[in-house]
């Protein structure tokens, strides 16, 4: 018999249910058939055409519902290449392999079906579960499929994708309407958090069956390469246009934060690096780093695609924070055994680092929740809150909230030229807002950018530029290389006031209140030496000889009044979206919240910097004295990532 195994958000072979029940039940198929399927409304195909002078794709471009961009950019293309690749490496290497075709996954799954070949010899189709409306939709197409193809004779079962760091049976109850709307109510349920992990699977199959012996061709008009250079640049090509116009320059010398290749084995090779260099144990007070790779954990993406799960990443924690030897997930990781047992606190329990880590894991898991009890509204303009105020279970102190009576969302579209220009602007990086520019830069050239410039972004758009915030939340779908249903669209909303934030909702004057960053401020906080910004921002480096630290050390020298003229000349530095109000509440002293986490070393940096002029260089503000407003738009910046 036959098993045939729809490979989506699962892509790697250890802590997968499937191929563990594989191995633990050996004899079951004779031939197993793992199919990766790239679905057309999903990613853009039409560079897998086999012959795209002479054939159109049969199917419209994959662009997003509001802004029309690609719903997967070049960057993620070339990690899902690589993730793909790396699976199939790894179940070749085990007798098997994966095969990969393109179109709707009903319409592959039907085409194998029907074979001569598959006839009377399928005896079960499996995957593993996803909550995203597309992905159930998907699931239920192909059941039907299953069913008609095979007269109800094949098994059909939708598998618990285990990619969650708690496991659904830990949970109080199955019903997702259940999931509280405040994180911090969630969380409270899982303390200590360290001991209500499951371990992940350690087993790994070392061989599976083969593949049946015909395997149906890819239908035309496609054609699969059969090398990952071919494969990867065939998903790129055809959406290396964004649709940014210009290019966005990249200044010499910028790094991308990311530089990692996709795939379970590089995961892991990820876990150990930050273990071993010590990372893991910073990461509480790292983590709102803008520059560099480590940081943060940068295994967002891996999560994404599902090449490691968070029960693994805890798993290594785990020993790490025990003394032990890694778990042996049996995928052949290679690494220096004596360097992890001399990282600093190898052996000496959870660490600030790792219980952080572990915190922020959660927050992934409470997305997925999330989004598993409002489904569509997800997407809409109102996000959780419009279901939220018409549901009677709601939680009473909640209702009391004056705040959450409002249900006026008065965020513009883009009907009109005037939004239509900002959102370009906004999108390229060029409002005249040092700390959103660089990051939409970064994020346009890279496919990365961090926590906390991601929430100011949001933010920005959403409740400085009132513009819709689902045009960047499809905006950031094309671009991220980690990009997650849950997690994007669930933080996007979040953000902009719709979400699960009992700080963040509106105010009910015009929708675009409530808690709102202000990027000057956490340009202070989060960049006092102005590093990031000049990373990003090609047109800084036009200044001839300019150095961060020569503005800063030396107000008075020549070169700064050459920096501010040179920077005046440009239209979008001149002319800032928006002039936004902060001023350090004396020279040397910025207003920090107290909450902020802001490091030592960062907070006698900006001791040394003059207010104005380093407001300036953010702000990019001709006039920066202005003064804070007292009352309902005294801004309160966020602390940590949505914490
Ligand atoms: C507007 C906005 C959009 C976002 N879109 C995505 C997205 O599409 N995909 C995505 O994975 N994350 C998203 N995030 C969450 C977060 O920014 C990224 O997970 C994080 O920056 C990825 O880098 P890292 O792996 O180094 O994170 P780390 O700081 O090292 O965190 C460890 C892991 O915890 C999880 N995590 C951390 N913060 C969050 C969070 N706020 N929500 C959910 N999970 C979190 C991630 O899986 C991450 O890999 C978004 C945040 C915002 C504000």
């Amino acid at each position: 018999m036959y098993l045939i195994y729809l490979l989506r958000r699962d892509l790697r072979i250890s802590d997968n249910p499937i191929f563990h029940h594989l191995q633990q039940h050996p004899n079951t198929f004779t031939h197993l058939l793992p199919l990766y399927i790239l679905s057309p409304n999903q990613i853009e195909v039409s560079g897998l055409l086999h012959d795209p002078d002479n054939s159109g794709s049969p199917y419209p471009q994959a662009r997003s519902r509001l802004g029309q961009f690609w719903r997967c950019g070049p960057h993620r293309a070339k990690f899902i290449a690589e993730s793909v690749w790396d699976v199939k490496q790894s179940l070749k290497d085990r007798g098997s392999d994966l095969v990969v075709r393109v179109g709707r996954m009903e319409e592959v799954v039907r085409q194998v079906l029907q074979q001569d070949e598959f006839r009377g010899k399928v005896g079960a189709v499996w995957m593993t579960k996803d909550w995203a409306s597309e992905e159930v939709e998907e699931e239920r197409k192909i059941e039907e499929v299953v069913e008609e193809e095979g007269d109800g004779k094949i098994e059909w079962k939708v598998w618990d994708g285990e990619e969650m760091l708690l496991h659904d049976n830990d949970f109080a109850t199955s019903d997702p309407a259940q999931v509280p709307d405040v994180f911090t109510s969630f969380r409270k349920s899982f303390e200590p958090l360290r001991d209500s992990i499951r371990s992940p699977y350690i087993s790994t199959p070392s061989k599976l069956p083969p593949l049946p012996p015909h395997i149906p061709a890819q239908a035309a008009p496609f054609s699969i390469p059969d090398s990952l250079e071919e494969f990867s640049r065939a998903l790129r090509k055809p959406v290396e246009d964004c649709g940014l116009g210009k290019p966005i320059s990249k200044p010499q010398g910028a790094t991308t934060a990311h530089p990692f290749i996709g795939g379970e084995t590089r995961a892991h090779e990820r876990i150990v690096h930050l273990i071993a260099s010590g990372s893991i144990s910073s990461y509480k007070d790292t983590r709102n780093g803008l520059l560099g790779e480590d940081f943060s954990t940068k295994l967002s993406a891996y999560l994404a695609l599902g090449c490691v799960t968070a029960r693994q990443i805890n798993a290594y924690m785990v020993a790490f924070e025990d003394g032990k030897d890694f778990p042996d997930f049996g995928i052949g990781l290679q690494f220096e055994k004596a360097k992890v047992f001399k990282s600093r606190g190898f052996g000496k329990g959870e660490n600030k680092g790792t219980a952080a880590v572990r915190f922020e894991l959660l927050w992934r898991d409470y997305m997925r929740l999330c989004m598993r009890k409002f489904g569509n509204n997800l997407f809409s303009i109102e996000g959780f809150r419009g279901v939220q105020q018409q549901d009677n279970s709601y939680n009473n102190n909640q209702r009391k909230n004056k705040h959450n009576s409002d249900n006026s969302y008065h965020w513009s579209d883009l009907s009109s030229l005037e939004t239509r220009t900002k959102f370009t602007r906004f999108l390229r990086g060029e409002t005249g807002t040092g700390l959103i520019d660089a990051s939409m830069r970064e994020l346009a050239l890279t496919g990365y950018t961090s926590n906390r410039t991601r929430q100011n972004c949001a933010s920005f758009l959403a409740k400085w530029l009132g513009i819709d915030w689902r045009l960047g939340a499809e905006w950031y779908e094309c671009m991220l290389i980690d990009y997650d249903v849950a997690s994007n669209w669930g933080n996007w909303a979040y953000v902009a006031g719709v979400g699960n934030d009992p700080r963040g909702r509106n105010d009910g004057s015009n929708g675009t209140e409530g808690r709102k960053f202000n990027p000057v401020k956490q340009a202070w906080d989060y960049d006092p030496r102005g590093e990031y910004v000049k990373a990003w921002i090609a047109e800084f480096e036009d200044v001839p000889g300019w150095q961060v630290n020569d503005i800063f050390q030396h107000p008075k020298d020549e070169r700064e009044r050459e920096v501010m003229s040179q920077l005046k000349k440009l239209e979008w530095v001149n002319r800032p979206l928006v002039r936004i109000q902060y001023r350090p509440r004396a020279e040397g002293k910025s207003q920090t919240n107290s909450k902020t986490e802001s490091t030592r070393e960062e907070k006698s940096e900006r001791e040394r910097i003059p207010g104005d002029k380093y407001n300036k260089l953010y702000g990019h503000a001709r006039d920066t004295h202005h003064v804070e407003k007292k009352g309902k738009n005294n801004i309160e910046p966020g602390t940590g990532a949505l914490s």
